[in-house]
């Protein structure tokens, strides 16, 4: 969501003639996007700003912003404890941007606003100009498209419905059409993206979240279509099913589950037991056995026992899991679980967050070192980390992705960008798998390197 955000920020300071720069000291304006879903992240801005006040000092004309969840939640009160900040805007105000320029650069004022807005429409045109943003990224193979916004689920750790609001769908149509543009830019691959995408439309009475997918995975020119984030209890038979019905619909589903101790799930407030996710996970597992799984979780929720968290442990070895993102509990203000009086020391919490990060790096590793010697479809994005280091010797690396979101480097030039190709696996990491492109899944190309 926040890289969608990023793009619509983009997009609408081109209009106003600004364009990116990777030298932050060539820069007219800095913003930062922020993220608050846990006090590292936040911390995090804090630290940005303070590095970015030299620069101001040196150039007093530089505007620097801060929009996103940081933002939403402090309003005000960051411009009144960072003096050199000049601009704070909030989750539902990236249409305010040009206003928001008007104000510092003409009228000399620093300003915050963070209203939420009543529909989501109200900031089409700010969705319309990220099209244009997509659409003007030469070699850009594939871009976030935002179907929703907000959560009503409140979850007991999390902040995002305050800082994103309510659950908002965007028209069916809308969708459409930036799809159709950005397939007609040569974007070949769209992820749509929402805090809880499962529930795309149930308030709006437009088309269901299948349906959506359908409809996207019809579109000339788009050749694969990924989703996230889904809610493990509103994934519905419907979605699982469609699995099988859409070549386009790749095989990966982010599906967090956060732990594996149903009293810890209670209260979370996640709405599911550890036996409802298993059979969804299970069942993705029986019938589309290449799928990739990845999860989120949470270890040291207020009052996890270590025999919770060994139940935590048991699921992720039961479902194995691709891959996944784990992070210590920290309490976020309004959050209800930041009232518990049953908080896990940190030591406890950086323990057990070792414990298990070891122990799905061995299940990702196993489940890579499985594909070494199969031919997998990648869709070539550009060029991999090593090529763009400027190492000369690897700068003809580049790098794709397996539909179920493995990352696999190759040798081969620029012009497979955006080309799906057969690859036969050839090695396996923990990160990344190295493979080689081969003609008709049977024949090696040469490639030089
Ligand atoms: S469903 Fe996700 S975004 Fe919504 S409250 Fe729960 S964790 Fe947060």
């Amino acid at each position: 969501m926040n890289e969608n955000d990023s793009e619509r920020m983009m997009a609408i300071l081109k209009h106003l003639n600004y364009k990116t720069t990777k030298n932050l000291h060539e820069a007219d304006m800095v913003i930062l996007n922020t993220c608050s879903i846990r006090n590292r992240a936040e911390q995090k801005v804090y630290s940005a700003l303070g590095r970015l006040k030299k620069l101001k000092t040196d150039k007093p004309e530089l505007i620097i912003g801060v929009g996103g969840c940081v933002a939403q939640q402090e309003g005000e009160r960051l411009l009144k404890r960072v003096p050199h900040l000049d601009i704070v805007f909030g989750t539902h105000n990236i249409h305010c941007l040009p206003d928001l320029m008007k104000k510092v650069k003409v009228e000399r004022n620093r300003v915050a606003v963070t209203e939420f807005v009543d529909s989501i429409e109200e900031e089409s045109f700010a969705y319309a100009y990220a099209e244009d943003y997509s659409g003007s990224q030469s070699q850009r193979v594939k871009a976030f498209v935002a179907a929703m916004r907000g959560c009503d689920n409140f979850c007991s750790y999390c902040i995002v419905p305050y800082v994103r609001g309510r659950e908002m769908s965007r028209k069916s149509a809308d969708i459409l059409q930036e799809v159709n543009r950005l397939a007609e830019s040569n974007i070949k691959e769209v992820t749509l993206v929402g805090q809880n995408v499962n529930s795309y439309g149930n308030k709006e009475e437009d088309i269901s979240f299948t349906g959506l997918l359908k409809a996207v995975c019809r579109v000339n020119g788009i050749e694969r279509v990924r989703f996230m984030t889904s809610h493990p209890k509103d994934m519905s038979e419907e979605l699982i099913e469609l699995f099988g019905e859409e070549d386009k619909l790749c095989r990966h589903i982010h599906l967090p589950v956060q732990s594996g101790s149903n009293i810890i799930l209670e209260k979370m407030k996640r709405g599911y037991t550890r036996e409802d996710y298993l059979n969804k996970a299970c069942k993705l597992k029986r019938l589309y056995p290449e799928i990739g799984i990845t999860s989120d979780i949470i270890v040291g929720f207020p009052g996890e026992t270590e025999a919770q968290f060994l139940e935590t442990m048991s699921l992720i070895q039961e479902v194995e899991f691709d891959n996944i993102f784990s992070f210590k509990y920290s309490p976020r203000p309004e959050t209800e679980a930041a009232a518990f009086d049953d908080h896990i020391p940190e030591p406890i919490k950086e323990e057990r967050l070792d414990i298990l990060q070891k122990m799905q790096r061995d299940i990702t590793l196993r489940k890579n070192q499985k594909m070494v010697g199969q031919i997998v479809d990648i869709l070539i994005e550009g060029k991999s980390k090593t090529a763009k280091g400027a190492s000369h010797t690897a700068n003809n690396q580049l790098m794709g992705r397996t539909s179920c979101n493995k990352a696999v480097n190759i040798s081969g030039d620029d012009a497979y960008v955006g080309k799906i190709v057969p690859v036969r696996i050839e090695k396996a990491s923990v990160n990344s798998l190295l493979g080689f492109i081969v003609k008709n899944r049977e024949e090696r190309i040469h490639v030089c390197c």
